[in-house]
């Protein structure tokens, strides 16, 4: 009997390790990583981030790296004060 070894890659998310796949059910699998990555990224709710593949579970570590490293993240909050101190001359 002729067998044949295959490898297949399966992104994952890399804040929580869940497989991409659709509605849970079946993995999304393909025959090289990049093309693994790609597939996840273009799967509804999964987002690419730098090369990083993010699920679309929504919590604090989750939402953080989806938006990476957004300016508005940068920025100073509103409420954020500035104050300087002039000597008097
Ligand atoms: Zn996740």
């Amino acid at each position: 009997m002729a067998i044949e070894q295959q490898v297949f890659y399966i992104a994952k998310c890399d804040i929580c390790g869940a497989h991409c796949d659709e509605a849970g059910d079946v993995w999304l699998w393909d025959t090289t990583r990049q093309l693994a990555v790609q597939q996840a990224a273009d799967t509804p709710g999964w987002t690419e981030v730098e090369g990083d593949i993010v699920c679309p579970v929504s919590d604090a570590k989750h939402d953080e790296a989806r938006e990476g490293d957004s300016p508005l993240l940068a920025a100073p909050p509103k409420d954020a004060v500035t104050v300087s101190f002039q000597e008097a001359s």
